[in-house]
């Protein structure tokens, strides 16, 4: 695949709107600067004072014009801070999902999300997220309860993980309702809320620029209205289900971007570094199968990727397209284990390359092969998608039949549409 090819896999418009390049790169500058004097605040003030982090207002109901520009943003910023880029892509997923989400009718949810996306657009909000889990002895717990209060709801208990966490201004979080399902809320008031202590760091080291923090909630009040998902809404899981596709297609594409930063510094580096005998060392044929070989890795998950965004874009009214949502969930599953799988890869086979010098000064690999790591932890552990994969290679349906290899392909979602349903 050439660049070119490579841009146009998706579609053949440009990759990213062209409009948003020039302020693209000066965010990208601005964060540059921020990490070499260790603050932020300049970078997030540009990317408030941008269009950027509005692209879900511009783009509502047009997921496949959304992802690619959602794309061109998280691979830029991924290929100088993947940690950076992940606080972002936590905005950027939830507001994507809620800005596409293609609820028909007049269910509780739809009339929810639709709000809140009017939200966050008109008053140029960030959103920041937790899934409420608890890192404790028992996987899967939640830590935040909801109590129902005339009115509303009291909130109270502790999440292990908030991205954006200082920067965000309104947040998504999950509770569990006292007696029954676990619901989705929000609040606009994130910072400066006695009822909400945003904790230290969770990971003080590497990726401290995702701004990753505990959260604790001290009995906060929200309304009945801001319960976006309520857990007897039949929209809430087909909710679930497409956000978490969102989320899984834009977490490659920060590492991604992490390794095709990787591989411009190898490709540098060979040419601009002669061996003993004078010539470059990109003239060794080892070191052109070797960059090939990243290449090639590279290509392979953005393919996926690609599949994978095309597919939730076909998911167009639900809950007529539930089958197409099944499929889109299960390719981005694939797309995020395979891609940040490969972006570590990649990072680290780079480093190989470039050798000891990554670690001198400033280089960016430096930082990128502490980060890339975080890549296959989350949001979906490995277990989870590998279990899911085994059991539908293992059912009793051939593994050569339409569902298992021919649902990859990406002529036969109408097929799958009703298949899987
Ligand atoms: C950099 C970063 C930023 C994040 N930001 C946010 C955020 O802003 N908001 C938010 O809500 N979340 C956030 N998360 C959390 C993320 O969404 C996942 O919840 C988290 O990564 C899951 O990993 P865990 O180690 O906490 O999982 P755990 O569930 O604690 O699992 C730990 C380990 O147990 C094993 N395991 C777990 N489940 C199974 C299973 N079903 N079968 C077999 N083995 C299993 C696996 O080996 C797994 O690695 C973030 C995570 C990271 C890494």
């Amino acid at each position: 695949m050439t660049t070119e090819n490579r841009k146009n896999a998706a579609s053949n418009e440009p990759l990213v709107g062209t409009e948003s390049q020039p302020e693209l790169e000066s965010l990208a500058l601005a964060l540059e600067a921020g990490l070499s004097q260790g603050d932020l605040k300049s970078f997030y003030q540009r990317f408030r004072s941008s269009h950027l982090p509005f692209l879900s207002g511009r783009f509502a109901r047009d997921t496949a014009s959304l992802f690619r520009e959602c794309f061109a943003v998280l691979h830029r910023l991924g290929g100088i801070s993947a940690a950076a880029a992940i606080a972002v892509e936590n905005h950027y997923y939830v507001s994507s999902a809620i800005a596409t989400f293609p609820a028909s009718g007049q269910g509780l949810s739809a009339a929810r999300i639709q709000a809140v996306h009017r939200l966050l657009n008109e008053k140029r909000l960030l959103v920041a997220n937790t899934n409420a889990k608890v890192h404790s002895g028992k996987l899967g717990e939640f830590g935040v309860k909801a109590r129902r209060e005339r009115g509303g709801f009291l909130i109270s208990g502790y999440a292990a993980y908030t991205s954006l966490a200082t920067e965000a201004d309104l947040l998504v979080f999950i509770a569990q309702i006292e007696g029954e399902r676990p619901a989705v809320f929000f609040t606009e008031s994130l910072q400066g809320n006695q009822a909400i202590e945003i904790g230290p760091y969770l990971f003080p080291n590497a990726m401290i620029e995702s701004d990753t923090r505990s959260i604790t909630f001290r009995e906060l009040f929200v309304p009945a209205e801001n319960v976006i998902a309520p857990a007897d809404d039949e929209q809430s899981e087909a909710l679930f289900a497409f956000e978490m596709a969102w989320h899984q297609l834009l977490i490659p594409v920060v590492y991604l971007g992490a390794a095709a930063r990787a591989i411009e510094e190898a490709r540098r580096f060979l040419r601009e570094t002669r061996g003993r005998d004078g010539n470059p060392l990109s003239e060794l044929d080892g070191m052109i199968i070797d960059m090939g070989r990243l290449v090639l890795e590279y290509d392979a998950a953005s393919s996926s990727l690609w599949l994978a965004a095309r597919a939730l874009a076909d998911v167009r009214e639900l809950p007529r397209d539930a089958g197409r949502l099944k499929r889109a969930v299960e390719l981005s599953s694939v797309a995020k284990y395979t891609g940040t799988r490969a972006a570590e890869a990649i990072v680290g086979s780079a480093r190989k390359i470039i050798g000891a010098r990554v670690f001198v000064g400033n280089h960016v690999l430096s930082r990128l092969s502490q980060e890339v790591m975080f890549g296959p932890l989350g949001p979906e552990v490995s277990a989870v998608i590998e279990r899911r994969a085994g059991r539908q290679a293992l059912s009793e349906l051939p593994f050569l039949g339409s569902n298992s290899t021919d649902f990859r392909r990406s002529d036969n979602a109408q097929t799958n549409a009703k298949g899987d349903a």
